[in-house]
């Protein structure tokens, strides 16, 4: 009898466990799956190696509305996308400065994302708490970038457009944001800039269309 008892009573406490915990486990992985997996469907390919959570480069603060998006130079001549997006990375250990972007373009056209979309970055000032930033890298001074990279930026952003449903007119430069100049190619030819917005809202209507 008193074994069957002390079964009775196992059981009773392992189910009730299960019960009380499980739910809870089950809800953390669900949040760690939907961070990680976004719904990309026709998007431009890419590479996602999101940063460690960490304070300098990515402190885990919910982006509560998308409204725009911020165009970035990484002011560093040819550098890689990798190289830049493992700097962010490093942040967490060196505490040097506060920096990082949603998307990272390299020279060849390839993309990294290092924030998911639904958290806030370090890259754009008083606009950090409401857009997607993207940081392209460049050749030289001149801060002009490959037609790969462009290629890239017009494909992620008239994406990122239809997928926040983010108006054309609101796709700035950082130069917009804080008078930095950045991207510099796009602060010094003014019409450069007008052509790529243009060919942004160009690729949204296909996307609309199509
Ligand atoms: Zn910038």
């Amino acid at each position: 009898m008193l074994i069957l008892a002390g079964i009775a009573i196992i059981v009773v406490a392992v189910a009730g466990y299960r019960l009380l915990f499980a739910p809870f486990r089950a809800k953390d992985s669900q949040e760690a799956m939907e961070t990680a997996e976004e719904d990309w469907e026709g998007a431009p390919p890419l590479d996602v190696q999101l940063l460690t959570v960490n304070e300098y480069s990515r402190p885990g603060i919910a982006m509560e509305k998308i409204n725009g998006i911020v165009i970035h130079y990484t002011a560093n001549p040819g550098s890689s996308a990798q190289a830049n997006r493992n700097y962010f990375e490093g942040l967490k250990d060196e505490h040097t400065t506060k920096a990082s972007s949603h998307f990272v373009i390299g020279m060849e056209g390839e993309i990294i994302q290092c924030i998911p979309s639904g958290e806030i970055a370090y890259a754009s000032n008083d606009r950090n708490n409401d857009t997607l930033s993207i940081e392209c890298c460049h050749p030289d001074e001149s801060g002009k970038f490959t037609d790969a990279t462009y290629r890239s930026l017009v494909d992620l952003t008239a994406w990122l457009c239809g997928r926040f449903e983010i108006p054309a007119d609101q796709v700035i430069r950082h130069y917009d944001v804080t008078g930095k100049v950045c991207p510099k190619y796009f602060v010094e030819h003014e019409e450069a800039w007008q052509q790529f917005k243009e060919e942004v809202a160009a690729v949204v209507r296909e996307g609309k269309e199509g």
